[in-house]
């Protein structure tokens, strides 16, 4: 799981404006042209941009030094309550538009006979920044320098294919904070970036790796030491009603699993209390008793 706020060394509240500020400077930092042992740096610099600017669709990333294309693919998942307690496997579909290789998402490929409009048939685009010339492909005519004219036979002139597959989402016991987590597509091995958001449906409070729950007891039950029965996410737990402490019951190890551990956290159950009614027979002999 890659922390790409960390990455692009903004705040995880950073607007659009700022990431971008950010990226900017890292990517002249890191540039191979300027570095040739950051190329890596450059790789992650440039996925943590993608991420972070385009919301939930399909990122293209082109790694212009070896030239190779992979795809990352966004994916919201919301765990509930059960999800926390028990972990989720499920195998997820997804679908998506892949764009076309053979026209580069456009639609059109390059006439030969015609010369770019844009780089005046030189395939190049010179980027300024900070007075350092970024050269890129020229994006009109993907560096061929001719203009694109003919509809592309591989997407009939579409751009992008609807594409699917599917990925298996194996989410252990315990996550019960919004994270993001990685997995690999089926078919396809594209990387799938899982959003991963919180819906806590049930009664309980969840404290760190502890479950708060209040409830209400008589007290006479504490005085008696009256052995009740108590939900928890893991079923009915038998406990014995303590005199000396009225105010909090905790079930230890009932909680919040705690990742990689075979550890939970504690249910805590707030106490409230009932204090019976009493008929006036009932109170004159209490009233006796107590004397
Ligand atoms: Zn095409
Ligand atoms: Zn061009």
């Amino acid at each position: 799981m890659k922390d790409y706020h960390k990455i692009l060394e903004v705040s995880k509240t950073a607007s659009l404006e700022e990431i971008k500020k950010a990226y900017k400077k890292l990517a002249l930092k890191y540039h191979p042209d300027k570095n040739p042992n950051s190329e890596e740096k450059f790789k992650e610099i440039n996925e943590a941009y993608e991420f972070l600017t385009k919301g939930n669709q399909t990122s293209k990333f082109h790694k212009e030094f070896r030239h190779e294309t992979f795809y990352v693919i966004q994916h919201h998942l919301t765990l509930s309550f059960e999800n926390i307690i028990h972990g989720f496997k499920k195998e997820i579909k997804l679908s998506f538009d892949k764009s076309c290789q053979e026209c580069e998402g456009i639609g059109k490929i390059p006439d030969k006979a015609n010369k770019c409009q844009f780089c005046k048939g030189t395939g190049k685009k010179y980027i300024p920044v900070n007075g350092f010339n970024f050269v890129t492909q020229c994006p009109s005519c993907s560096g061929t320098g001719s203009s694109r004219l003919n509809t592309c036979k591989a997407c009939q002139g579409v751009g992008s294919f609807i594409v699917e597959d599917t990925f298996f989402a194996d989410i252990p016991p315990g996550v019960s904070v919004p994270i993001n987590a990685e997995f690999q597509s089926k078919n396809m091995k594209l990387r799938v970036i899982c959003r991963i958001s919180i819906n806590n449906n049930s009664q309980y409070k969840i404290q760190d790796h502890n479950l708060v729950i209040k409830k209400k007891f008589n007290v006479f039950d504490f005085i008696l030491g009256k052995t009740v029965s108590i939900e928890t996410p893991y079923g009915k737990k038998e406990v014995v009603l303590d005199k000396n402490n009225i105010n909090r019951i905790v079930i230890g190890n009932h909680g919040i699993p705690i990742l990689q551990t075979p550890k939970k956290g504690d249910l805590i159950i707030e106490c409230e209390h009932n204090v019976p009614e009493f008929n006036s027979e009932q109170l004159e002999k209490l009233k006796e008793f107590i004397k």
